[in-house]
């Protein structure tokens, strides 16, 4: 994107404010556009004659520096690429890492249901969402087309999740995509050996496809040969390679590809990439003896998380176990969040269990990592209590203390809005243990008594255990 504020970008629109965009103003719709909140063709006069050229010279100007390509259709659909930033704090990264877990067509159908089943419920809570996995890949490993198109058809029946369908040989890659071909799959891959077949294949069923090649020369030309011949969904496979120098040279590769597309505006290569921690598999054990899987899978969440960072769109994994499962996601959850806007809940009191009014009052803040890290400490022991949310501007308490966000001032403007007072009668209250060096203010401005809690809500039981009730509660 060539343009950072609304106003450059207000400049190409009509400036009618006509409102049919659903934003009162042109300057208002710029603002969401910048945000990808927006789309551009959400604003039908700009594409009326007389605005036209402007419109086709704002979209230039407003497409992202790596090509945005979209696996999967409808409500599940995921974009991958479309980013701008080498850095997420320059900005932010707009498209997380799409996770895609792999079946292979010689399993047999009740296990691939199975596992179907499991990647596609596979959730986890964490800081206000369900994380979720986001695609299935179909591995061709009998080599032959119809198994293929049969495993395909039965994953496609066990899931709507975006599929990526793999394999080198076109022929099985063709029948396995004529069960799914509305379902807009990535191809995965077209090389040096097989391209001429595969772009046939992507052209003639409109769906994106991978390019693999170790050699960047090899890759940029098998880019520049699609995309001439109009395949312009183009994601990049460099090659993961899971050990030693190999793996070196693979993050080296990464990070070559994705600086050209951005820092220097090489358009031959500005696609999302693709990277495939499974490969850890196939030097790691056999996966049959249990030490080598825990082995190959702990080596392939390692591979996972360094490519999570730099700079894979999509990756293909095999272990659905939760140490691995976990730290990927949760991993994605953090490098995608906005890091101009903390991650935040809204301030208020809470009710854990069923308090009376003679129950503690803990108090947190905004920031969410906390807020949901206390509310669930406090409510997976069992204790019945108030949580007092104070409003930190979205900031942790340690932080938010030495940045002034979390003072006594607010603690008593908490107390007062929330009314706390009609809900708990002892006037004491429990603050973090980081918000210590508070206490004394905090009594002084608002009258109550301060107790301070451990620095770690974990510790909340043994510290109830020990301080709870005061003497001003009994
Ligand atoms: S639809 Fe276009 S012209 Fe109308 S207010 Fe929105 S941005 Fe402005």
């Amino acid at each position: 994107m060539k343009l950072s504020s609304p106003m450059e970008i207000w400049k190409y629109l009509p400036g009618t404010n006509c409102g049919e965009c659903g934003e009162k103003t042109c300057l208002a719709f710029a603002s969401l556009l910048i945000e990808r909140k927006k789309r551009l063709e959400d604003c039908s006069p700009l594409f009326e004659p007389k605005y036209a050229e402007k419109g086709k010279e704002l979209a230039e100007l407003l497409a992202p520096a790596v090509r945005e390509v979209e696996i999967g259709i409808s409500e599940r659909a995921r974009k991958i690429g479309g980013e701008d930033v080498m850095h997420r704090h320059e900005r932010t990264f707009f498209n997380r890492t799409a996770l895609a877990y792999d079946v292979w067509d010689t399993m047999n159908e009740e296990e691939l249901r199975e596992r179907v089943k499991e990647i596609t419920n596979w959730k986890k809570f964490y800081v206000g969402e369900f994380l979720k996995v986001d695609a299935v890949a179909v591995r061709s490993v009998s080599g032959d087309a119809k198994t293929f198109a049969e495993c395909v058809k039965r994953v496609a029946e066990e899931t709507d999740f975006p599929l990526v369908l793999c394999s080198f040989d076109a022929k099985v890659m063709e029948e396995g995509l004529k069960e799914v071909s509305d379902r807009n799959p990535l191809i995965y891959a077209a090389d040096k050996n097989n391209w001429k077949e595969v772009l046939r294949i992507a052209k003639r069923y409109k769906v994106p496809v991978t390019l693999f090649s170790p050699d960047l020369d090899m890759l940029i030309s098998l880019a520049v040969t699609f995309s001439s011949a109009g395949v312009e969904d183009i994601v990049l496979d460099p090659g993961t390679y899971p050990t030693g120098e190999g793996l070196e040279e693979t993050f080296s590769r990464f990070v070559r590809i994705r600086r050209a597309g951005i820092v220097d505006g090489n358009k031959g290569i500005a696609y999302p990439l693709i990277a495939v921690p499974m490969s850890a598999w196939m030097v790691h054990g056999d996966g049959a003896k249990s030490e080598d899987a825990l082995e190959a899978s702990y080596w392939e969440a390692i591979i996972a998380d360094l490519f999570i960072i730099k700079y894979a769109d999509i990756m293909i994994l095999h272990s659905i176990e939760p140490h691995s499962l976990i730290p990927e996601r949760t991993l994605v959850a953090n490098i995608y969040t906005d890091p101009r806007r903390p991650v935040s809940v809204e301030p208020g009191l809470r009710e854990v269990g069923n308090p009376t009014e003679k129950s503690p009052l803990f108090v947190t803040t905004n920031f969410a990592l906390t807020y949901y890290t206390v509310e669930s400490d406090i409510t997976s022991n069992k204790i019945d209590s108030y949580l007092m949310v104070v409003d930190s501007e979205g900031i942790g308490v340690e932080s938010a203390v030495a940045g002034g966000q979390l003072n006594a001032e607010n603690f008593k403007d908490a107390l007062e809005s929330f009314n706390v007072a009609s809900k708990v009668k002892h006037k004491t209250m429990v603050i973090p243990g980081l918000a210590a060096r508070l206490s004394g203010e905090t009594e002084d401005v608002t009258g109550w008594t301060v107790l301070v809690g451990p620095r770690d809500s974990g510790r909340i039981p043994g510290w109830m255990e020990k301080n709870w009730p005061p003497e001003t509660v009994s």
